[in-house]
């Protein structure tokens, strides 16, 4: 299946449930994208369905993906404004092989390597991973000199929150958003 307009192949699973009766959702996992819709739907209206929130996510995601640049941009004003510019990254980028971390650096080169997982999260949480980065290029353990720069971070404890209870839905298999059906 192609989504909106774009070249590259998506694999889409279908999951009908009886107990969802007004809802549609839809998000990835490990590569495929999840539509997930009442049981009383039509083929038809499958098709329709899958079609609409393909392009939903694809719309939501490009509105909320960085660029590596963008990144390297932000990590300069996160290194000003809470970190007294004691830091430059060399790089910092996303890559997609990283599933038991959100994120990683290299103190000895000064270079940062983000989960693409964070790409659809909100600006602010991406910020505070960037942040924990860049302050591990001052302080390389979790000290509590870490944790003095970090949470200079206004919401610093709420993104670890954030990040905590995402990562047990994600283990729960919960579906991060939910559509309400329009008809
Ligand atoms: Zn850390």
């Amino acid at each position: 299946m192609h989504a909106d307009g774009s070249e590259v192949e998506v694999e889409v699973e279908v999951r009908r449930s009886r107990r969802r009766t007004q809802t549609v959702s839809a998000y990835r996992r490990d590569g495929k994208v999840i539509v997930m819709i009442p049981d009383r739907f039509t083929r038809a209206e499958e098709a329709e369905w899958v079609t609409t929130m393909l392009q939903r996510l694809d719309k939501s995601e490009q509105r909320r993906r960085r660029t590596d640049e963008q990144l390297m941009r932000r990590s300069r004003e996160l290194c000003r404004d809470y970190l007294h510019d004691k830091v430059r990254p060399t790089s910092v980028r996303w890559v997609g092989n990283m599933t038991t971390r959100w994120a990683s650096c290299t103190t000895s080169t000064g270079e940062i390597r983000l989960s693409d997982r964070l790409q659809t999260l909100p600006a602010w949480v991406v910020d505070y991973v960037l942040l924990h980065e860049l302050a591990h290029l001052i302080e390389p353990g979790h000290s509590k000199r870490f944790w003095h720069w970090v949470d200079r971070y206004p919401r610093s404890e709420r993104a670890q929150g954030y990040l905590e209870g995402l990562a047990h839905a994600i283990a729960m298999d919960l579906a991060p958003c939910e559509e309400p059906a329009e008809n």
